[in-house]
C-alpha cells in the first residue's frame, strides 16, 4: 500500500506554481486565464481573438468565483468547515479518508493517559469502554435511519460483509426447505461491487454451498428468484457514484423470499439512508469516509431489530455471548444487536472515531444532502465552463435521485492529471483505469473548493496532452498516488 500521506503534506507545499494557489481559491491574476483561452477550441493564432478569450475567460472565471462565493456565505452548514483540521489544499478525498476533526487528539490523548494510563482496567466497566460498540453503534444510527439497538460497532467492513452475508444465508434458509421449497443456494452480488465484497461474498457463498452470481444493481429486482437466499448490493458505486435504488431492490428481494445486504460505505454520512423505513435487512460500512473516524476505524454492522433473534453470527466470538465473563464452554448468542460482535475491540480507535462523530451534533442529513447535491452541481458547472469540450466525460449522473455525493470524470491521461491536481493542490484520487475521482464532503467542502478545483484541472489539462502520453506524472505512477477506497 502506497502511503495514504502523500496527499497530506506533499499536496500543500508543492503549489508554488500553481495557478490556482491564490490563497483562499478566489481567482486572480491573468496567466490562468491566457492558458485557460490557449487549452480551448480556437487555435491562438490571432492576438486580438486570444486576447478577446482572456477577457471572457476572466469575467467567466470572476462570475464563478464570486457564485462560490456566495453560496459559500449562504451556507447552513458553513460553520462545521472549522471542526476540521484543513489547510489551503483543496481536500476532495474525504470519500477515501475522511478530515480529521479538531476535536479527536485531545480525546485520543486523554483515553490514553487517563483511561488507559491511570484507570486501566478498571477502565472497561468506568470508562464506558466495553459497551461502546453498541454506544457508538446508537451515535451513528440516526444517520443510517436507524432505531437504537441495531448497529454495532466493530472490525472491518470486510469482516461485516462476511458475517451479514453468511447469516444472511442462514436466516433464508431457516424458513426455505423447512416450508417445502428448494434451498436457496444462490447469492447475488452486485456486479460493479468494490472488490473486497465481491472477494468476501465469494468465499461466503463456498462455506454456504451457495453459488455467487454477480448481477447488476439495477436488475436484481428481475434476476432473484426462489433459488435466491440473499443479495449483496453496494449502495452508492464507489467508482461512478451512482446511487443503486436501495428502496426498490429491497422491497423486490423481499419479494422474492430473499434477504439485502447493504454496502453504504459511500453513501452513509453523505446522504440519508432510511434502512428502517425500507425494511433492510442487514448493512455494513465504514467509518473512515464520510464519518471521518480516521484511519482503520471501525466498521458497523446494522442488524434489523426483527433478525436479532435469528441472526446466526459465522464469528461467534465471545463478545458476542449472552454471558461472556460467564466463561462458559457453550455458546448462547447475545439476545441483542451484540451478538454481531467477535473480540474483543479496537478502544483506542473507537474512541476516536466516538470523538469524531461529534461533529454530527445538530446536523440534519437532510441539509448534508442538499448541500452535497449543490456542490456537485456546482463542480460540474464549472468543469463545463472551464474545461475544453472533449476533454473529459462525467460518468456521475445527472439526476439528482441517481447520484451520490462525487464526481467522476473519465480522462484520458487519468492518472498524470491527478498527479498534477495533487501538486497543485487539488487532492482527489484515481481510479484505474482512466477516472479522475472528487469526493465532496459537505461539512468542510466549500463551494470555493469546487470552482477552484475545477479551475486546476482545467489549467493542467491545457498542457497534459489528451492522449494520456505526458510524462509529466508526479513521484511514482498511479499505483502509488495516495490509498483510494
Ligand atoms: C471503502 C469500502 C470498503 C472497505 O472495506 P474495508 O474492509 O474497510 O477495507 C468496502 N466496501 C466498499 C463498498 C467500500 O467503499
Amino acid at each position: 500500500m502506497a502511503a495514504g500521506g502523500m496527499d497530506v503534506p506533499g499536496a500543500a507545499t508543492d503549489r508554488i506554481d500553481s495557478p490556482g494557489a491564490a490563497v483562499g481559491g478566489v481567482a486572480t491574476g491573468g496567466t490562468a486565464a491566457g492558458r485557460m483561452a490557449t487549452g480551448g477550441v480556437d487555435a491562438p493564432g490571432a492576438a486580438d481573438t486570444l486576447a478577446g478569450h482572456a477577457v471572457a475567460a476572466a469575467a467567466l472565471r470572476d462570475d464563478l468565483a464570486a457564485h462560490a462565493a456566495r453560496k459559500d456565505a449562504e451556507d447552513p452548514l458553513r460553520a462545521k468547515r472549522a471542526e476540521f483540521v484543513l489547510d489551503e489544499a483543496v481536500y476532495l478525498d474525504g470519500n477515501s479518508l475522511g478530515a480529521l476533526p479538531h476535536a479527536v487528539p485531545e480525546r485520543v490523548r486523554e483515553v490514553i493517559a487517563r483511561e488507559w494510563g491511570e484507570l486501566r482496567i478498571r477502565s472497561w466497566s468506568e470508562s464506558g469502554w466495553w459497551t461502546a460498540p453498541e454506544r457508538i453503534g446508537d451515535r451513528i444510527a440516526p444517520l443510517l435511519g436507524a432505531a437504537p439497538g441495531q448497529v454495532v460497532v466493530g472490525d472491518s467492513t470486510s469482516i461485516n460483509v462476511f458475517k451479514a452475508l453468511v447469516a444472511a444465508v442462514r436466516m433464508a434458509n431457516e424458513t426455505g426447505p423447512a416450508a417445502g421449497g428448494v434451498p436457496r443456494d444462490e447469492i447475488l452480488v452486485d456486479a460493479a461491487t468494490f472488490p473486497t465484497d465481491g472477494y468476501i461474498a465469494r468465499s461466503a457463498a463456498r462455506l454456504t454451498g451457495c453459488t455467487l452470481r454477480p448481477v447488476e444493481a439495477a436488475r436484481m429486482p428481475v434476476e432473484a428468484s426462489e433459488r435466491t437466499a440473499a443479495a449483496l448490493v453496494n449502495h452508492v458505486d464507489y467508482r461512478s457514484g451512482r446511487i443503486n435504488d436501495l428502496p426498490g431492490i429491497t422491497a423486490a428481494l423481499h419479494e422474492a423470499g430473499a434477504l439485502t445486504v447493504w454496502d453504504l460505505c459511500h453513501s452513509a454520512g453523505a446522504l440519508p439512508v432510511d434502512l428502517d423505513a425500507y425494511g433492510v435487512d442487514l448493512a455494513v460500512g465504514c467509518t473512515y469516509k464520510y464519518l471521518n473516524g480516521g484511519p482503520g476505524a471501525p466498521a458497523y454492522l446494522y442488524i434489523r431489530a426483527e433478525h436479532q433473534p435469528r441472526f446466526d453470527s459465522p464469528l461467534p466470538g465471545w463478545n458476542s455471548h449472552a454471558d461472556p465473563f460467564g466463561m462458559d464452554a457453550e455458546y448462547v448468542p447475545a439476545p441483542g444487536v451484540e451478538r454481531g460482535r467477535v473480540g474483543t475491540p479496537d478502544i483506542l480507535s473507537l474512541l476516536a472515531l466516538e470523538a469524531a462523530l461529534e461533529v454530527w451534533e445538530g446536523v440534519a442529513i437532510e441539509d448534508v444532502r442538499a448541500k452535497s447535491l449543490a456542490l456537485t452541481d456546482f463542480f460540474l458547472e464549472c468543469v463545463r465552463a472551464y474545461v475544453p469540450r472533449g476533454r473529459v466525460r462525467s460518468v456521475t449522473p445527472e439526476r439528482h435521485d441517481e447520484r451520490g455525493s462525487q464526481v467522476a470524470l473519465e480522462c484520458a491521461g487519468a492518472a498524470e492529471v491527478m498527479g498534477e491536481l495533487i501538486r497543485h493542490g487539488v487532492i482527489g484520487d484515481f481510479r484505474h483505469p482512466d477516472v479522475l475521482r472528487f469526493g465532496f464532503t459537505p461539512l468542510y467542502t466549500s463551494f470555493a473548493d469546487a470552482e477552484r478545483a475545477a479551475r486546476t484541472l482545467a489549467e493542467i489539462l491545457a498542457y497534459v496532452p489528451g492522449d494520456g502520453s505526458a510524462s509529466a506524472v508526479a513521484a511514482g505512477g498511479p499505483e502509488e498516488g495516495p490509498v483510494t477506497v
